[in-house]
C-alpha cells in the first residue's frame, strides 16, 4: 500500500525540515512513521520519574526524590515550576544545585538534548554571565558558550582583560538545548529560571551580565526589549533578600549577524569594567 516516494518529494520534505529548524538527526536509523502505531494523546503524556541511584540517601537526594512529580503531570503544568522552585531552594551550594538540575526530569527539553549544560568558568567569580540556551556545540560538549558565539564572547571579555578561566562564571537560563534552536517556551523558561535564580544566589557574583533579550526579559521579568534594556544598570532582587547589579547586553549571536551593533556592546563592556573598578574589584 505504501507508494515509493519520488526523489523530488523527499528533497522537498528535507527542505521543509530544514526550514522548521530541524537540522540534526537524533538517531542513527530512519524511523518509518507510516508504519508506526498511532500517536498517544497529549493527556497520556506524563513526566518520567528519575530512577533512584543506588547510593546512600543524602538530604539533597531525598529532596530530589520528594520533589519528583507524583503521577501523570502535563508537560506545561505550573506544578513543575513549583517543584523546580522547591527543589532549588533546598540546595545549599552550587554543587548541590548542579546535582539537582542533572537529576530533574520535569523539563521536556531534556528528552531531546544530548547533555545537561550547567555552567563553565569559575563558580564564585566576580562576574556571572547568563545567556539563553545551549546550541548544538554546547549540547555536544556539555558546556555553555563554546560555539562561534561563545568564541566571540570570549574575545570580547578578553578585550577588557577578563577570561572564563579566571574572572567569569557562565550559564544559561535553560540547561538543555531546544530542538533546532527554537525559542524556548515560556513554560520551559519558567521551569529552568527557578534553578537559574537560585544559581545566581548561590554563586554570589558581584555583577550579573544578561546576554540577549530572552535572558534579560526572563531574569528581569519584563516585557521590555533588549534594545531598550541594554547598557542600563539595574538591580536584581533575589529570593534570599540579596541584590546584584545587573547589566543587560546584546547576545553575541546577534552581534555576529549585526556587526554594526558591536559599538554598543563595547560601550557595555566599558561600563562593566568601570563598575568593577568602582566596586574595587579591578
Ligand atoms: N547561546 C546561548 O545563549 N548560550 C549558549 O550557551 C550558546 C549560545
Amino acid at each position: 500500500m505504501n507508494q515509493p516516494i519520488a526523489r523530488e518529494d523527499l528533497a522537498s520534505l528535507l527542505k521543509w525540515y530544514l526550514d522548521q529548524g530541524i537540522d540534526e538527526t537524533i538517531g542513527e536509523e530512519a524511523v518509518d512513521r507510516f508504519a508506526a502505531p498511532a500517536p498517544v494523546s497529549a493527556s497520556a503524556l506524563s513526566v518520567t520519574p528519575v530512577q533512584a541511584p543506588v547510593q546512600a540517601p543524602t538530604p539533597i537526594r531525598a529532596a530530589i526524590q520528594a520533589s519528583l512529580p507524583r503521577g501523570p503531570v502535563p508537560i506545561e503544568s505550573p506544578q513543575l515550576v513549583e517543584d523546580a522552585r522547591a527543589l532549588a531552594r533546598r540546595c545549599a551550594s552550587v554543587g548541590e544545585l548542579e546535582q539537582a538540575v542533572r537529576a530533574f526530569e520535569g523539563c521536556a527539553l531534556k528528552r531531546t538534548a544530548k547533555n545537561t549544560v550547567f555552567a563553565d568558568g569559575v563558580a564564585g567569580a566576580p562576574v556571572m554571565v547568563v545567556g539563553e540556551a545551549p546550541g548544538a556545540d554546547e549540547d555536544r560538549l556539555g558546556k555553555p558558550f563554546v560555539g562561534v558565539s561563545g568564541q566571540l564572547m570570549d574575545r570580547m571579555f578578553e578585550a577588557i582583560g577578563m577570561s572564563r578561566e579566571r574572572d567569569l562564571y557562565i550559564t544559561n537560563i535553560l540547561f538543555w538545548r531546544p530542538p533546532g534552536n527554537r525559542t524556548p517556551t515560556l513554560s520551559e523558561q519558567a521551569i529552568c529560571l527557578a534553578f537559574t535564580r537560585r544559581h545566581i544566589e548561590l554563586a554570589r557574583p558581584k555583577v550579573l551580565v544578561l546576554a540577549g533579550g530572552t535572558a534579560a526579559k526572563s531574569v528581569l521579568d519584563t516585557t521590555e526589549g533588549i534594545m531598550r534594556l541594554r547598557g542600563k544598570w539595574t538591580s536584581l532582587g533575589l529570593d534570599d533578600g540579596s541584590t546584584v547589579p545587573t547589566l543587560p547586553t546584546f547576545h553575541p549571536a546577534y552581534l555576529l549577524r549585526t556587526p554594526a551593533s558591536k559599538r554598543q556592546s563595547w560601550s557595555d563592556l566599558l561600563a562593566l569594567d568601570k563598575k568593577l573598578r568602582e566596586l574595587g574589584l579591578r
